[in-house]
């Protein structure tokens, strides 16, 4: 495989953005290697600047749901053009989304639209604060809820401490307000609850992680995180970036059937061009401005074009629910496959999986938290991913990131991926 064009790319990339990419896992540092350049996409499969062939597991990290260039999508983005790409003015398109995710997301009864993931969170968490009237918040450790220095906390060491800055930049004053739990543990979140009382605006957790890679969580888990919500006056908030629209038609939410205060979505709902939003109860929205106090604003928020193509993708999911019925059974499919495979080869593994979202972590514990999912074997998992890229197969560039199945991989491409397993497995006991 020739991937010289990727490799120019990437030289010239770096003289101009920092690490040479726009967002940094894009960058393959955890796997090692060329990151590749992509050129086109179409339903199963990516097309790099070299005209490799891929097939595609990551699918823009979670919103092509129904595969690459849709023609749904395509023509509804086509229209939009034409009629100017941002008027900054209200439109028709952005009442029929919002009263589209009011209507699907259980919990959701107002919505304001933003930009992205990251804008999602930082102003779902102002607007618990602001309508608390309390500072701090609760994060699980591992959990990703995008670059708003209220989130880029580590976890120090243990539920009791406070966070500590993880990146450069995010004052320590910041960090403070963000207290760490494990995921899974309702005890940690008691704990820290008791040891803050009255302090605590809002839990934020994403109800099915992907971020460190798909972790499941336990019987009761959400519904007890709901429960302390309650009995504390606490916003609970689920980010269902990548879970929304994806795992069910309402997310997470409706799939345990446990309803968040609180809700922020993402990629999924612009089927693929920047779009985030947040929403929630309306007692609690109505906080937002112009109606109440708390401020939060974008140039583009609810741009036409967004919200032409998010409309498209979520009302064909709408009318099409058996979608969801398809990419499950596929990634169970595949799944299925691959424990078989692996188990065979003697591979120490755990395969995580709701839904159309899977990872497979390179350690036999069982992964629930972020601290068993760190038990994984990273190095063999670079290999795997660098023999199945060679092989055609694109996968996260990381262990610690979760799969994406779209409607558009059927058994043709199960079948490739498979093969393509086998042989990368070989690869990992030689
Ligand atoms: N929340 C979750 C759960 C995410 O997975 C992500 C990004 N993958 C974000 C928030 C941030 O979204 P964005 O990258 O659009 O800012």
């Amino acid at each position: 495989m020739s991937n010289d064009k990727s490799k120019s790319l990437f030289e010239k990339a770096k003289e101009y953005i920092p690490g040479g990419v726009n967002s940094p896992v894009r960058a393959f540092r955890a796997v090692g290697g060329n990151p590749l350049f992509m050129k086109r996409a179409k339903g199963a499969y990516l097309y790099d600047e070299d005209d490799q062939e891929y097939i595609d597991l990551i699918n823009s990290w979670g919103p092509m749901i129904l595969g690459h260039a849709h023609p749904v999508v395509e023509e509804a983005v086509k229209i939009a053009l034409v009629n100017s790409p941002s008027f900054g003015a209200p439109t028709a398109r952005e009442v029929e989304m919002a009263e589209l995710i009011c209507s699907i997301v259980p919990s959701v009864e107002k919505v304001r639209m933003v930009n992205s993931g990251t804008e999602a969170t930082m102003s779902a968490i102002r607007v618990a604060r602001g309508y608390t009237g309390r500072d701090k918040i609760i994060k699980m450790e591992g959990c990703y809820h995008g670059h708003g220095d209220s989130f880029l906390i580590a976890a120090g060491s243990g539920a009791m401490t406070f966070g500590t800055p993880d990146s450069p930049g995010v004052t320590k004053g910041t960090a403070k307000d963000t207290l760490i739990a494990p995921f899974n543990s309702i005890s940690a979140v008691e704990k820290i609850i008791d040891e803050n009382k009255n302090e605590i605006a809002a839990i934020i957790l994403e109800p099915v992680v992907g971020n460190m890679g798909c972790v499941v969580p336990q019987p009761g888990y959400l519904q007890g995180l709901r429960t302390l919500c309650d009995k504390h006056s606490i916003v609970l908030i689920f980010d269902e970036v990548m879970t929304g629209f994806r795992l069910a038609l309402g997310g997470a939410q409706e799939l345990y059937n446990v309803k968040a205060d609180m809700t922020t979505l993402g990629k999924i709902i612009g089927g693929g061009l920047p779009v985030g939003a947040y929403g929630g109860k309306k007692e609690i929205m109505d906080y937002v401005s112009p109606l109440g106090p708390i401020y939060q604003a974008g140039t583009l928020s609810g741009n036409p074009l967004a919200m032409a193509a998010g409309l498209a993708m979520l009302k064909y999911l709408k009318s099409n629910p058996a979608v969801y019925n398809q990419i499950n059974q596929t990634t169970t499919k595949l799944v299925e496959g691959l424990r078989d495979q692996i188990a065979k080869a003697g591979q120490k593994f755990t395969i995580n999986q709701v839904g159309s979202m899977f990872t497979l972590f390179f350690t036999d514990a069982n992964v629930i938290d972020f601290d068993t999912a760190k038990t994984s074997d990273t190095q063999k998992f670079a290999i795997y991913f660098q023999s199945m890229l060679s092989q055609g197969i694109y996968l996260a560039p990381s262990q610690y990131e979760a799969m994406f199945i779209s409607n558009a991989i059927n058994n043709v491409e199960i079948d490739k991926i498979l093969k393509a397993s086998e042989q990368a497995l070989r690869q990992i006991k030689a």
